[in-house]
């Protein structure tokens, strides 16, 4: 029987090598929001949910790595795979190269597949034999010959346990609920990369509800606020409402073990909702962009940033604030005003971006004239 291995790229991270520096780091909470509190940071990882939910879809007997050494990719590939499908990122180029010229070596039969983000770099369909771009399950299926209309089944995944100072604050269930967004901001590889179209993988708010009911079959109640936690992955979950208000109608009624969770939502699709709403339905933090002050998208016109995130806060609701730097606008001397502009707005937490021109982007075809 055929068998496939899906593993992220190789560890360590965070160094400065051949395949990488020190700046492409593998935690989400210490990259970009806390590394700079020290000690007091918040660190965890999260697994690969897209390489679980690819797996979780399939017929073939699949086996899933994350985060191998070079050596313990080289010691998996011994047990002859006959796919090998790696996960990348632009910034992790250089490895998933190296994790497909070692699978030619240890194993020539075995056939390699890239897949993720990375595979908007131009090059990436000359280092394996498939290159898929897009989304996953489909992409696998239809190379495996196993039947296309499946429903899809969500896997339970959840984060490691977040700690501070070594203190465990408890863990989450990781939602898919849908890729791409529809917005296109200029610089977004994550909307470019699927057309600027939005592909729920969720498509009401029961599915939603059931992925998490399913999930809390192993996730405890948090021992101090006796919730349960989720994190909703969608580049801009708030923006179906009637998805949002189906979600809500069940999460509601979870009045004995209630249900919280996070999600990123731009400015205007959190305004279409009254934060008392938000907050009763088990809003827990919200990850919005403002990108700069001096730009102007669509999401953010004429909303009062400051005065939503303070309405956000009355209701206990958390907020994150992304900003870009590095427009071509920014001077030495604006750059801080902008900077001081983000502080400004009171967020639980901020996140600072470099304005980058990934490939498939708009602005990576401006970078490149
Ligand atoms: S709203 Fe956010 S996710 Fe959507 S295109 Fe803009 S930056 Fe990307």
């Amino acid at each position: 029987m055929k068998k496939l291995l899906l593993t992220t790229i190789f560890k360590p991270f965070g160094v400065d090598d051949q395949y990488g520096n020190s700046t492409t780091l593998a935690e989400f909470h210490h990259t970009n929001l806390t590394g700079a509190q020290g000690i007091f940071s918040i660190r965890g990882a999260n697994p690969n949910l897209g390489l679980h939910f690819i797996a979780e879809n399939l017929q073939i007997p699949t086996v899933v790595l994350e985060n191998p050494s070079l050596d313990e990719f080289k010691q998996q590939l011994q047990d002859g795979y006959d796919y090998v499908g790696i996960n990348f990122s632009p910034t992790t180029f250089a490895k998933a190269k190296k994790m497909c010229e070692l699978t030619k070596e240890i194993s020539p039969k075995t056939k390699t597949i890239v897949g993720g983000y990375g595979t908007a770099v131009a090059e990436a369909a000359d280092i394996a034999d498939y290159a898929c771009r897009g989304e996953g399950v489909q992409f696998m299926r239809k190379l495996l010959g196993e039947p296309l209309d499946t429903p899809l089944k969500h896997p339970r995944v959840y984060n490691t346990q977040n700690e501070i100072m070594g203190m465990r604050m408890g863990k989450a269930g990781l939602i898919a609920a849908g890729l791409g967004c529809p917005r296109g901001c200029e610089f977004c590889l994550t909307s470019h990369y699927f057309d600027c179209k939005h592909l729920p993988m969720l498509k009401t708010g029961k599915e939603v509800y059931d992925v998490m009911i399913d999930q809390s079959e192993e996730l405890p109640l948090k021992r101090r606020t006796k919730t349960r936690d989720f994190l909703i992955i969608e580049e801009d979950f708030l923006l179906d409402k009637k998805r949002v208000d189906e979600l809500a109608s069940y999460t509601k009624k979870k009045i004995d073990e209630p249900i919280l969770f996070a999600c990123f939502g731009a400015a205007d699709s959190i305004m279409q909702y009254d934060p008392k709403e938000l907050a009763a339905m088990g809003l827990e933090c919200v990850w919005t962009g403002v990108e700069s002050p001096m730009k102007s998208y669509q999401k953010l016109e004429g909303i009062d940033i400051k005065k939503m995130i303070a309405s956000l806060h009355d209701h206990g609701i958390m907020t994150i604030t992304s900003m870009v730097l590095g427009y071509d606008f920014h001077t030495e001397e604006n750059i801080h005003e902008h900077i001081d502009y983000l502080f400004s707005l009171n967020s639980t937490f901020n996140q600072f971006m470099l304005y980058t021109p990934l490939p498939g982007t708009p602005l990576f075809k401006k970078a490149s004239k």
